[in-house]
């Protein structure tokens, strides 16, 4: 008698017919059901999650709070469109980002619904009030898969691979990381260069940059760094978007990454966490930039959902009452702990970051050479092991830590223990 195939299999044959192959997948294990920082799937396998589905979820999966407030939004409505007819939430969300942004001036705030969309309007924003149109942004960098997130992304394959001439005059320069041999001055001085060989920099409206670079490989931005591009920006009339789509929102053991440095943006971009998993972005700015824009040149049907609105809401306040950047802090000193124990009998292990509980460790052999393969078979044994890992890294050779800041002890440790054993195992 044939075997009945499981359901995942079935389901991994329709989506190969359904989908196209262009939205990767990282697992073919299929979602059922997920509570705080489990998922299970359509076999009623458990994992436990460390990746957040992309550092979305640090208020977990299901946080009673935010279901709460978005059960009691869809009593009331759950779509007119802000620019039909606006409501409060909307508002009061704008209100609490510019009071919990880092910076004492005066701020604006405006609602979107992706990453990329709100990258897109910090550029647009930036090009309207400077009247410039060039961009500098950073090799390994991450902004989004729209058409300008594409050009300001700072990787080739697979984000960019096959889909034509970029917009124009978007630069790169290298992000310092010590792992790549890259300093600050190296930075900088691609900048000057940058000024000398291809672009007046009274032409340039803004400099975007991760102060984590999150699916470039974690690599953690130096205050230094920061207070020159500050310096850099404030020199010629250019504007510092921040973009902390994946470091916002307590995972690096401050609300915002940013609050690190002590430096100010022009500009700041956050999704993800922001809404504890419904789809919302937001852009911060300036006032008096945030204005540049005609009524009517910013917006979206969806961009600033009530749902996700409410959501984000009661992530805020989860956030302030579980403590939840300080609780970060307490997980990445833990997990490095664990790291620091296994660092002899994994010698690949070449380096590990950590800002809060944005931990990334990237694997290298003897003559330093990176090691993707390494990378995959530690995530595969671990997936098999019942621990779900994300990697990231321009070579694929960083192993990076997104679990949900509300994680229980238990969880945590459990999956801490399942990560050893896939280490030692691969
Ligand atoms: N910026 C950063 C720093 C990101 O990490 C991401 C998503 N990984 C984006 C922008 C794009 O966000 P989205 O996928 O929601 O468009």
């Amino acid at each position: 008698m044939l075997a009945t195939p499981d359901k995942n299999t079935v389901l991994e044959q329709r989506r190969q017919a359904a989908c196209p192959r262009g939205v990767g997948v990282q697992t073919q294990s299929f979602t059922a059901r997920a509570q705080n920082a489990e998922i299970w799937d359509v076999n009623g396998k458990r994992l436990i999650d460390f990746g957040s589905g992309i550092a979305v979820l640090a208020t977990g999966h299901r946080h009673p709070a935010v279901m709460a407030a978005v059960e009691r939004q869809l009593r009331d409505f759950h779509h007119t469109c802000f620019q039909v007819t606006p409501y409060e939430s909307y508002v009061e969300l704008c209100e609490k980002l510019n009071s919990r942004t880092p910076g004492a001036f005066a701020k604006k705030t405006a609602l979107f619904t992706t990453g990329a969309e709100a990258v897109e309007n910090a550029i647009k924003v930036a090009k309207a009030a400077t009247g410039r149109s060039a961009v500098i942004a950073f090799s390994g960098a991450f902004h989004g898969r729209t058409l300008l997130g594409m050009a300001l992304t700072g990787k080739v394959h697979p984000y960019k691979a096959g889909f034509g001439a970029m917009p124009p005059e978007v630069w790169h320069v290298p992000y310092p990381a010590e792992a790549l041999g890259v300093s600050v001055e190296d930075s900088v001085l691609a900048i000057e260069r940058l000024f000398k060989a291809d672009v007046d920099p009274h032409r340039v409206a803004a400099i975007v940059l991760e102060p984590v670079q999150g699916e470039g490989g974690f690599y953690i931005a130096p205050t230094a760094l920061l207070r020159k591009l500050r310096e850099i920006c404030d020199s010629h009339g250019i504007l510092l978007v921040v973009d902390e789509v994946q470091t916002g929102f307590g995972r690096t053991g401050k609300l915002f990454a940013l609050e690190h440095h002590g430096v100010d943006f022009d500009l700041l971009t956050m999704a993800k966490s922001l809404a504890g998993g419904f789809p919302l972005s937001a852009l911060t700015g300036r006032a008096e930039l945030m204005d540049a824009a005609a009524p009517g040149g910013l917006g979206g049907t969806y961009a600033g959902n009530p749902l996700a609105v409410a959501a984000a809401l009661a992530v805020l306040d989860v956030m302030d009452r579980e403590a939840l950047p300080q609780r970060a802090e307490v997980l990445g000193d833990r997990l490095v702990e664990k790291l620091d124990g296994l660092r002899q009998r994994v010698p690949s292990i070449t380096q590990v970051r950590r800002l809060g509980a944005m931990v990334g460790i990237e694997f290298r052999d003897e003559a330093g050479t990176p090691l993707p393969q390494f990378v995959k078979r530690v995530q595969d044994l671990a997936l098999a092991k019942g621990l779900l890992l994300l990697t990231c890294g321009v070579h694929g050779n960083v192993i990076r830590f997104l679990f949900p800041l509300t994680i229980e002890d238990a969880v945590f440790e459990e999956g801490l223990a399942l990560l050893a054993d896939a280490l030692l195992e691969a």
